[in-house]
Protein backbone atom coordinates (compact mmCIF):
# COMPACT_ATOMS: atom_id res chain seq x y z
CA UNK A 1 0.00 0.00 0.00
CA UNK A 2 1.09 3.25 -0.73
CA UNK A 3 0.03 6.68 -2.40
CA UNK A 4 1.62 8.49 -5.82
CA UNK A 5 1.57 12.38 -5.09
CA UNK A 6 3.10 14.22 -7.72
CA UNK A 7 2.11 16.86 -10.42
CA UNK A 8 2.03 17.43 -14.08
CA UNK A 9 2.14 20.55 -16.02
CA UNK A 10 0.08 20.50 -20.02
CA UNK A 11 2.19 23.50 -20.51
CA UNK A 12 5.44 22.10 -20.67
CA UNK A 13 4.82 18.65 -20.38
CA UNK A 14 7.39 18.68 -16.94
CA UNK A 15 6.12 16.35 -13.99
CA UNK A 16 6.83 14.98 -10.86
CA UNK A 17 5.49 11.52 -9.10
CA UNK A 18 6.35 10.43 -5.91
CA UNK A 19 5.72 7.00 -4.33
CA UNK A 20 5.05 7.02 0.04
CA UNK A 21 4.77 4.20 1.73
CA UNK A 22 6.74 1.99 -1.31
CA UNK A 23 9.25 -0.66 0.38
CA UNK A 24 10.10 -3.18 -1.86
CA UNK A 25 9.99 -6.20 0.11
CA UNK A 26 12.47 -8.77 -2.14
CA UNK A 27 14.92 -10.13 -0.30
CA UNK A 28 18.82 -9.54 -2.23
CA UNK A 29 17.04 -8.88 -5.53
CA UNK A 30 19.53 -10.69 -7.94
CA UNK A 31 20.23 -7.40 -10.04
CA UNK A 32 21.41 -5.70 -6.69
CA UNK A 33 23.57 -8.82 -5.57
CA UNK A 34 24.99 -8.97 -9.00
CA UNK A 35 26.01 -5.22 -9.37
CA UNK A 36 27.68 -5.58 -5.76
CA UNK A 37 29.52 -8.32 -6.21
CA UNK A 38 30.64 -6.89 -9.30
CA UNK A 39 32.22 -4.06 -7.24
CA UNK A 40 29.53 -1.02 -8.49
CA UNK A 41 28.38 -0.12 -5.11
CA UNK A 42 31.68 -0.58 -3.43
CA UNK A 43 34.76 -2.40 -2.33
CA UNK A 44 32.73 -3.30 1.49
CA UNK A 45 29.57 -4.27 -0.29
CA UNK A 46 31.56 -6.42 -2.71
CA UNK A 47 33.10 -8.17 0.28
CA UNK A 48 30.29 -8.56 2.17
CA UNK A 49 28.18 -9.99 -0.69
CA UNK A 50 30.41 -12.07 -2.62
CA UNK A 51 29.93 -15.99 -2.80
CA UNK A 52 32.88 -16.60 -0.47
CA UNK A 53 32.35 -14.24 2.19
CA UNK A 54 32.71 -14.81 5.87
CA UNK A 55 29.61 -13.10 6.80
CA UNK A 56 26.43 -13.83 5.68
CA UNK A 57 24.24 -10.90 5.22
CA UNK A 58 20.21 -10.40 3.55
CA UNK A 59 19.87 -7.21 1.89
CA UNK A 60 16.53 -5.26 1.65
CA UNK A 61 15.92 -2.24 -0.16
CA UNK A 62 13.57 0.58 -0.01
CA UNK A 63 12.62 3.76 -2.08
CA UNK A 64 13.98 6.90 -0.05
CA UNK A 65 13.59 10.75 -1.32
CA UNK A 66 16.19 13.09 -1.08
CA UNK A 67 16.72 16.77 -1.35
CA UNK A 68 18.98 18.94 -2.97
CA UNK A 69 20.51 21.59 -1.07
CA UNK A 70 20.87 23.31 -3.69
CA UNK A 71 18.02 23.87 -5.38
CA UNK A 72 15.70 22.18 -2.68
CA UNK A 73 13.55 20.18 -5.35
CA UNK A 74 13.51 16.45 -4.50
CA UNK A 75 14.73 13.63 -6.53
CA UNK A 76 14.00 9.59 -5.94
CA UNK A 77 17.04 6.81 -4.72
CA UNK A 78 17.02 3.36 -2.95
CA UNK A 79 18.27 2.25 0.43
CA UNK A 80 19.88 -1.31 0.43
CA UNK A 81 19.82 -2.33 4.17
CA UNK A 82 22.08 -5.19 4.70
CA UNK A 83 21.44 -7.59 7.79
CA UNK A 84 23.64 -10.18 9.22
CA UNK A 85 22.04 -12.76 11.93
CA UNK A 86 22.61 -10.32 14.43
CA UNK A 87 20.61 -7.89 13.34
CA UNK A 88 23.40 -5.73 12.88
CA UNK A 89 22.47 -3.42 9.93
CA UNK A 90 24.64 -1.57 7.64
CA UNK A 91 23.01 1.28 5.20
CA UNK A 92 24.06 1.94 1.84
CA UNK A 93 22.37 5.20 -0.35
CA UNK A 94 22.13 4.06 -4.48
CA UNK A 95 21.25 7.89 -5.67
CA UNK A 96 22.43 10.36 -8.43
CA UNK A 97 25.76 11.62 -7.50
CA UNK A 98 24.53 14.67 -9.29
CA UNK A 99 21.19 16.04 -8.81
CA UNK A 100 18.63 15.79 -11.81
CA UNK A 101 17.30 19.32 -11.70
CA UNK A 102 20.17 21.22 -11.17
CA UNK A 103 23.15 18.73 -12.03
CA UNK A 104 25.05 19.78 -9.34
CA UNK A 105 27.02 17.31 -7.40
CA UNK A 106 25.30 16.28 -4.08
CA UNK A 107 25.98 14.02 -1.17
CA UNK A 108 23.29 11.97 -0.83
CA UNK A 109 24.78 10.42 2.71
CA UNK A 110 24.92 13.38 4.23
CA UNK A 111 22.71 13.73 7.32
CA UNK A 112 19.37 16.22 6.37
CA UNK A 113 19.43 14.92 2.84
CA UNK A 114 17.11 12.32 2.85
CA UNK A 115 13.44 13.68 2.62
CA UNK A 116 10.57 11.72 4.83
CA UNK A 117 7.04 11.73 3.27
CA UNK A 118 5.97 14.71 5.21
CA UNK A 119 8.77 16.84 2.85
CA UNK A 120 7.50 15.53 0.10
CA UNK A 121 3.69 16.11 1.06
CA UNK A 122 5.21 19.91 1.64
CA UNK A 123 7.08 20.08 -1.51
CA UNK A 124 4.18 19.03 -3.63
CA UNK A 125 1.88 20.97 -1.84
CA UNK A 126 4.39 24.22 -2.91
CA UNK A 127 4.21 23.64 -6.43
CA UNK A 128 0.61 23.04 -6.58
CA UNK A 129 0.01 26.12 -4.79
CA UNK A 130 2.53 27.91 -7.07
CA UNK A 131 2.83 26.27 -10.40
CA UNK A 132 4.84 24.68 -12.41
CA UNK A 133 8.91 25.39 -11.25
CA UNK A 134 9.73 25.67 -14.89
CA UNK A 135 7.25 27.99 -16.98
CA UNK A 136 4.57 28.63 -13.67
CA UNK A 137 1.74 27.33 -15.16
CA UNK A 138 -1.00 26.30 -12.74
CA UNK A 139 -0.53 22.13 -12.63
CA UNK A 140 -2.33 19.09 -12.99
CA UNK A 141 -2.66 17.68 -8.96
CA UNK A 142 -1.54 14.01 -8.97
CA UNK A 143 -2.39 12.46 -5.98
CA UNK A 144 -3.26 8.33 -5.80
CA UNK A 145 -4.22 5.99 -3.27
CA UNK A 146 -2.98 2.27 -4.05
CA UNK A 147 -2.41 -1.14 -2.60
ZN1 LIG B 1 5.39 24.05 -16.95
ZN1 LIG C 1 19.51 20.49 -7.48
Amino acid sequence: MGRKLGWHCDNCARGEVFHLGYSAKALNPPDFVEEAVAGVHGSLLKALMSDDARVHVDVRMRGAHFRCPYCQRIYSGKVAYLQDDSGAIFRHTIAPARCPHCNTVVDNEASGVRVRSKGIQRYVDHIWTVGCPTCGSEVEHIDVDWS
